[in-house]
């Protein structure tokens, strides 16, 4: 039986490397749906389309197509903007300070929402995010909520930002990541919530390994 899982959380608490390895392990799909409001983050920034202007926002939404390329055992996903991959892009520090602000246009999130309602309409599918078992699926089977202290989720991101040669120094991405988790937890739409029934992963004190079993268990059980 096949089953849709949920993980949400903070961020940089290893959500997604955690959801990438349980879907390789599982067979299933891993939608990242981080990387698609980076995706339009990416698109309003390359166009100058600001928040403030729901017309524009609309159109612009219209304009944009977002895609996945996963290779067959998950090893890497990859994101398609209008045809472009811009995995590389969408990680870097510019965009996740802006990320935040953009999710939390009503035009924007409704339209995501669909669309990762779609791609999780066929079942065997690991999704993460901020809202994904509070609602998209507020009815998967399976809603794990990640967290981690801040050193450690600051720590783990610089190591992945160094691997892609950019130095960020830590103060500057704690402070990124208490105000996205800050934007995220109190904004209208779909706050970043802890699920009733999502089983909380502390993820502080973990190997990756460790993670991947928590999750494996949950699901197998
Ligand atoms: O997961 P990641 O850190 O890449 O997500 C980037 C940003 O996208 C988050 O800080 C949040 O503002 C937004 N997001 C969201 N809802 C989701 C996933 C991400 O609002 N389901």
């Amino acid at each position: 039986r096949k089953i849709v899982i949920a993980i949400d959380g903070f961020s940089a608490c290893g959500k997604s490397s955690t959801a990438k390895e349980v879907a390789n392990q599982l067979g299933y799909n891993y939608i990242d749906s981080g990387a698609m409001y980076r995706a339009v983050t990416l698109y309003f920034h390359e166009h100058y389309i600001t928040s403030d202007n729901p017309k524009e926002v609309s159109k612009a939404l219209e304009n944009i197509d977002i895609s996945f390329n996963f290779n067959e055992r998950m090893a890497f996903s990859e994101t398609y903007l209008n045809g472009l991959n811009v995995e590389e892009e969408i990680r870097k520090m510019y965009i996740s300070n802006q990320v935040s602000k953009i999710s939390a246009i009503p035009e924007v999130r409704k339209d995501m929402v669909n669309q990762q309602r779609k791609l999780g309409k066929k079942k065997g599918v690991v999704m993460d995010g901020r809202d994904i078992g509070s609602n998209v699926f507020p009815n998967a089977e399976l809603k794990v909520f990640m967290k981690a202290d801040l050193t450690v989720r600051a720590e783990r991101r610089q190591k992945e930002l160094l691997e892609k040669d950019q130095l960020v120094p830590l103060p500057e991405i704690e402070e990124n990541l208490l105000a996205r988790d800050k934007m995220d937890s109190e904004r209208k739409e779909n706050p970043l919530i802890i699920p009733e029934d999502a089983y909380i992963l502390d993820t502080s004190e973990l190997t990756f390994p460790e993670q991947v079993e928590f999750v494996l268990q949950l699901a197998t059980e």
